[in-house]
């Protein structure tokens, strides 16, 4: 209803006869946003609803600025810039622009780094043309005093200002409800009005008052982030996941990172070597470099961690965190391979845990698995540093011990049998390497000792027979 009946006024507006009255419509409209934004908070109870009366501040110096401009030109006759309404007009940027920043980070609080620093590599390309095409001009213009200068260097700053917070908007992680959409349209609408009358003032000198619908649908688009449903969650904090990288985003970043080289291709090839803003190009190219590098160098670390991760999930066992069976078989070859250089000796025992079965069935799964967790805390423990223990299948372990004799070898499984935790008991069988089989033969020996353990009554360890002692 907000909008039907603002878009109605804003439209209604243009058929009023006289400057004076168009003026004062579109400080009506402007303040009827300003109003809907504090009825929007009074009625929503956002959290942290400071920053939205910070939003609405801003607005209300824009609507501000629009009145004095009006009585300035419509009823004292006077000049009205530079005035008053500069001023207030120049003060509702910054205003707006905290209070969309504060949303923000109510969105992420204390990270996306990356959304950041794409935001930062849209707005310095973006920064950098509207510099070249409508900050030099003014900066050059002998016609201008001192403050008309920088007054008007300062109203397209306020833009560069405005498109900074857009596109942070936009790469910044959460959802997207319509009172998001909302608030992007009220600055991008702004935006678009203020660089439209910008070029059109430079290029031709005429303020065309079609322009104003533009700003006025700006101020309707806040009261509607203002009065949607979704306008509390504007500042919730996002899930974890961040954005994925969009090619979109891409596209947008390519053609930013660009921009610093194409401006310097349209100075020097269409206007001539002369007209070469060196200083700005030299800036632009360098500051978008050094974004683009620590862009890449936060990936490249987010893909190192990843990877590490990767391997770590790869080569442990999710329940007891040690090595699984695949890091198991990798480091069996491997001590395989360094023993038969060395002349050192090898045993793998397999330990397999008994009547699990039954204890699960009795005390359900998670007694089971806290056995399991404990008794390979346990046993790791009563271990060697360089012995390996390896979850080889679900109440099966095997573990590597190096350069131990047959008895050694023995004694170790035993006091492993010793320190199983909750009064459970294992069988072990116990296999010593030949010194030229290859792994899969040494564990089925194992294995086979294993089962000879089982069947001789469980609770028990088979030691290596004397064949195995080859050496
Ligand atoms: P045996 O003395 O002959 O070895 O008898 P058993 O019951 O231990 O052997 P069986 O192979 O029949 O059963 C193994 C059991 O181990 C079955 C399964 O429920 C249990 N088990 C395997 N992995 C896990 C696990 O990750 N958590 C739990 N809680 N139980 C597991
Ligand atoms: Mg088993
Ligand atoms: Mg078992």
């Amino acid at each position: 209803m907000w909008l039907a009946v603002g878009v109605a006024v804003v439209l209604l507006r243009l058929l009023l006869p006289t400057e004076l009255l168009r003026g004062l419509a579109y400080v009506v409209v402007g303040g009827a946003a300003v109003v809907a934004i504090v009825v929007g908070v009074r009625r929503q109870r956002p959290l942290r609803a400071l920053r939205w009366y910070l939003l609405a501040a801003g607005q209300g110096l824009f609507v501000a600025g629009d009145l004095a401009y009006t009585l300035l030109e419509e009823v004292s006759q006077a000049a009205p810039f530079p005035s008053v309404a500069d001023g207030l007009y120049l003060a509702g940027y910054p205003l707006l622009a905290l209070g969309v920043l504060a949303l923000i980070r109510g969105r992420t609080p204390g990270r996306d780094r990356a959304g950041l620093l794409d935001a930062a590599i849209v707005s310095t390309g973006m920064g950098l043309l509207a510099w070249v095409f409508l900050m030099r001009p003014i900066a050059d213009d002998p016609s201008l005093s001192l403050l008309e200068r920088l007054i008007s260097l300062a109203y397209p700053m306020g833009d560069v200002l405005l498109l900074v917070i857009v596109t942070r908007l936009l790469t910044s992680p959460g959802a997207r409800t319509a009172s998001f959409w909302f608030v992007v349209a009220g600055i991008g609408l702004t935006l678009a009005a203020d660089v439209v009358y910008a070029a059109l003032v430079l290029l031709t000198g005429y303020d065309h008052g079609l322009i104003d619908v533009l700003w006025l649908l700006g101020y309707l688009a806040w009261g509607a982030a203002a009065l949607h449903p979704s306008m509390g969650s504007l500042s919730e904090v996002a899930p974890e996941r961040s954005l994925r990288f969009t090619r979109r985003r891409l596209v947008l970043l390519t053609m930013t990172s660009l921009m610093a080289p194409a401006l310097l291709a349209y100075q020097g090839w269409w206007l001539g070597a002369a007209e070469i803003d060196v200083g700005a190009i030299v800036l632009g190219c360098a500051t978008l470099f050094l974004l683009v590098v620590a862009r890449m160098s936060g990936l490249v670390n987010q893909v190192q961690d990843q990877a590490a991760q990767l391997e770590a999930l790869a080569r442990n066992d999710g329940l007891t965190g040690i090595p699984n069976r695949r890091a198991w078989d990798l480091e069996l070859a491997r001590e395989l391979a360094k023993a038969r250089r060395l002349g050192t000796r090898v045993h793998v025992a397999l330990l397999d845990l008994d009547h699990f079965k039954r204890f699960n069935d009795e005390h359900g799964h998670q007694a089971g698995d806290r056995v399991l967790k404990e008794a390979t805390s346990a046993w790791r423990a009563q271990l060697r540093e360089t012995d390996l223990l390896a979850r080889y299948g679900g109440e099966e372990f095997a573990a590597l011990l190096l350069g131990c004799s047959a008895a050694e070898a023995f004694t170790t499984v035993e006091r492993l049998r010793a320190f199983t935790p909750l009064g459970q008991t294992f069988s072990a069988g116990i296999a010593e390497w030949d010194g030229r089989e290859d792994p899969g033969r040494l564990v089925h020996r194992a294995d086979v000792a294993l089962y000879e353990a089982k069947r001789g009554g469980r609770d028990r360890v088979t030691r290596p027979p004397p064949s195995d002692a080859s050496r």
